[in-house]
């Protein structure tokens, strides 16, 4: 078989594999560099890839489906999931309350599938102070800012102010960008996709993330070393 157990261990190449720890995947960027396109392109093609959802005290907007976009609760049951630490990190953007529960990223990590997460910089933060190792973190930029503007005004629905606030928290994001792992400018929105798609394949396979592949590989070493008559 393509997978036969090496003799010194009771581990085989597919058990390995398969005891693979997940990751979490942290896209961040500014509003207008296209990150809602990648992601979805994203949940799209990677099978083993989930969506983590936010728990959030803002109102549903129309287009949102109640456990779809996000989990729409109140600021009392959202200080309660906080204060009984249901929540890995949290944060208050723009007068509401966001989130993500605990429970679903644990058991998605420990099968071995990996998260994906559209959270802001604050929660990116506490992610890293929790769980380092797990986090790979993506910043998306826009390749100018005249683009970031124009793609933003594109969107009709977005009131001057509304604009106005995005971009300032553009600035804001922005200046945080070396404490990301990698960066990717959307200058072409399928060479961007591309990139993250890599960035994620690649990561996978970091040593870190398999308590098993040490045992497999000592095994095939000592199976080795007995063949050679050492
Ligand atoms: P929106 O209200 O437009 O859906 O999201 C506003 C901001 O909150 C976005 O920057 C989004 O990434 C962020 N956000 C959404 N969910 C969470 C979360 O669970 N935790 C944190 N820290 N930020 C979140």
């Amino acid at each position: 078989s393509k997978s036969a157990r090496p003799a010194g261990t009771s581990v085989t190449a597919d058990e390995a594999e398969a005891h693979r720890r997940g990751l979490m995947l942290v896209l961040s960027s500014p509003s207008g560099a296209g990150k809602s396109t990648i992601a979805r392109n994203l949940l799209g093609q990677e099978t083993s890839l989930s969506l983590s959802i936010s728990v959030t005290t803002r109102p549903r907007r129309t287009s949102e489906i109640d456990g779809v976009h996000y989990h729409f609760i109140s600021r009392e049951k959202f200080e309660l999931m906080r204060d009984r630490e249901e929540l890995l990190e949290w944060a208050e953007v723009h007068g509401n309350y966001y989130g993500t529960p605990r429970d679903p990223v644990e058991q998605a990590l420990r099968s071995g599938r990996d998260v994906l997460f559209d959270i802001d910089i604050q929660g990116t933060f506490q992610l890293y102070e929790r769980m380092r190792e797990d986090v790979v973190s993506i910043f998306i930029l826009p390749p100018s800012i005249a683009e970031m503007k124009s793609r933003l005004h594109r969107r009709a629905e977005d009131a001057d102010d509304v604009i106005l606030r995005r971009l300032k928290t553009a600035v804001g994001e922005m200046r945080h960008w070396s404490e990301y792992d990698y960066v990717v400018v959307n200058d072409d929105l399928s060479r961007a996709f591309l990139a993250v798609q890599s960035i994620l394949r690649a990561e996978r396979h970091r040593r870190s993330r398999s308590a098993a592949i040490g045992p497999f590989i000592d095994g095939m070493v000592d199976d080795l070393r007995r063949e050679l008559g050492e």
